[in-house]
């Protein structure tokens, strides 16, 4: 079968493409392994609520229309708002179908799948940046008797056994998972690396809301310092809760959760812990004061409507453990939240840097000129690391297909409609 172009994965990322695609006239096929949406039906864990507001979760020609701007998604409603906008724009999803390989083939490409064959001239991979849990090596420490949950495999702490749980990461997820296990009785111990501290509401606005008007977000990949490290940020410290409260280390003490340095591994049953917490936690409370500045010195130019300036308190972390002892401190499970990576198996293409990930120019995959990639944080912009990146993302790289086809047309006239 042939197609002018071939998008993989139907998460929004593959179904804004669509929609530009459509919007071009550019004949397609969107290929998914599972159902749309499929990610946020299959992976997440039961009690997620999206840390970016629902005003600013929006898709091209599909804003958010609820009633209720502040709040936050669950998973579950994500999948339905997903859903309902491939059914908006007609996208030609073909569910259930894996692909398999992706190769060159004259002029353009062979997309193999669980069911059939495809050629086409360009090919989008919209497969996402959360593939699979990304867990350190140090793992493979944690002893057979102690149950071990990624991200990934966690779902609520009615799963866990009735003992202490330590979780490794203190980025979006793992304050998250610390905040909910420690609500169910359980005790819990957090060792926390680098991460990346925010205060939900500031100055009386959310988070959300001053680096969207600020155009903080809108900082292209091209004027990044360091685009690379940039791109491989832990997610801030945020939850999307109905009271808007703050989830941070100092947050965590106060509910009783025992916070240790970052993990690094065990030995005869004793968790070791690096000795760089107070450095660490005092990195991201200047971090975090820096931003602070950078909104306030923005809202004095602008004359932005905003509260008065705060400065929240700074971390406070005690004399940390450096090794606990997991069976005498009744630890009986430990949680990765160590992040997420995407994962090619099926990419037959000589794309990949020596850690797996695709090299690219702002979604132009230039080692194979009509391979786009769509989806990654930091993409083309500090937008694309959310939902609503995917508006301006899918335009541009619509624009550079559109311009591909183009030129292949002059060359390889068969293959580029
Ligand atoms: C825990 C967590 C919390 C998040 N919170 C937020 C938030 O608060 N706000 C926000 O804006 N974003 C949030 N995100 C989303 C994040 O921003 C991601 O960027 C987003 O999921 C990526 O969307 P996507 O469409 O690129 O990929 P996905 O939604 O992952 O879609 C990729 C699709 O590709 C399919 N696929 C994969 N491999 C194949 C294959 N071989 N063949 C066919 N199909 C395939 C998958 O089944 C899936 O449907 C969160 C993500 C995670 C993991």
């Amino acid at each position: 079968m042939h197609a002018t172009v071939v998008v993989i994965g139907a998460g929004h990322s593959g179904l804004a493409v669509s929609r530009r695609l459509t919007e071009r006239s550019i004949d397609h096929v969107v290929l998914e392994r599972g159902e749309v949406a499929n990610s946020w039906r299959t992976e997440r864990w039961d009690s997620l609520r999206l840390l970016t507001p629902n005003w600013l979760t929006r898709l091209p020609g599909k804003p958010y229309a609820g009633s209720q701007p502040d709040g936050f998604m669950s998973s579950r409603e994500v999948a339905a708002f997903v859903d309902e906008y491939a059914g908006e724009i007609v996208a030609p999803v073909h569910t259930s179908t894996a692909v398999t390989r992706v190769r060159l083939d004259a002029g353009g490409f062979e997309v193999s799948t669980d069911r059939d064959r495809w050629t086409c001239a360009a090919v989008v991979i919209a497969t996402g940046p959360c593939s699979v849990a990304s867990v350190p090596a140090s793992a493979a420490t944690v002893p057979p008797s102690v149950c071990v949950h990624t991200a990934m495999s966690y779902r609520s702490p009615d799963w866990l056994p009735d003992a202490g749980v330590l979780v490794v990461g203190a980025s979006a997820t793992g304050v998250q998972l610390a905040d909910e296990i420690r609500r169910s009785g359980r005790p819990v111990t957090l060792a926390a690396g680098e991460h990346v501290r925010l205060p939900r509401t500031y100055r009386g606005r959310d988070i959300f809301w001053w680096t969207d008007t600020g155009g903080i977000l809108d900082e292209r990949h091209d004027e990044v310092d360091d685009l690379v490290r940039a791109r491989h940020l832990p997610s801030p410290q945020l939850i999307g809760s109905p009271e808007r409260r703050s989830l941070d280390v100092n947050a965590l003490v106060q509910q009783g959760v025992a916070v240790v340095g970052r993990f690094a591994g065990v030995v005869d049953g004793v968790a070791r812990f690096s000795g760089a917490l107070a450095n660490t936690c005092a990195l991201a409370d200047l971090k975090m004061d820096r931003l602070l500045d950078r909104l306030d010195e923005w809202a004095r130019r602008t004359g932005a409507d905003v509260g008065p300036p705060e400065r929240f308190r700074p971390t406070e972390v005690g004399r940390p453990a450096l090794e606990i002892d997991l069976a005498r401190a009744g630890i009986g499970t430990v949680v990765f939240a160590t992040g997420y990576r995407p994962d090619y198996p099926w990419l037959d293409l000589p794309v990949l840097d020596r850690r797996g990930r695709i090299v690219h120019d702002g979604g132009a995959v230039t080692a194979a000129p009509g391979c786009f990639v769509v989806g990654l944080n930091l993409l083309r912009r500090r937008r694309s690391s959310y939902i609503n990146g995917a508006d301006a993302d899918s335009a541009d790289i619509a624009s550079m297909l559109h311009r591909h086809l183009d030129t292949a047309a002059k060359s390889y006239p068969s293959r580029a409609n």
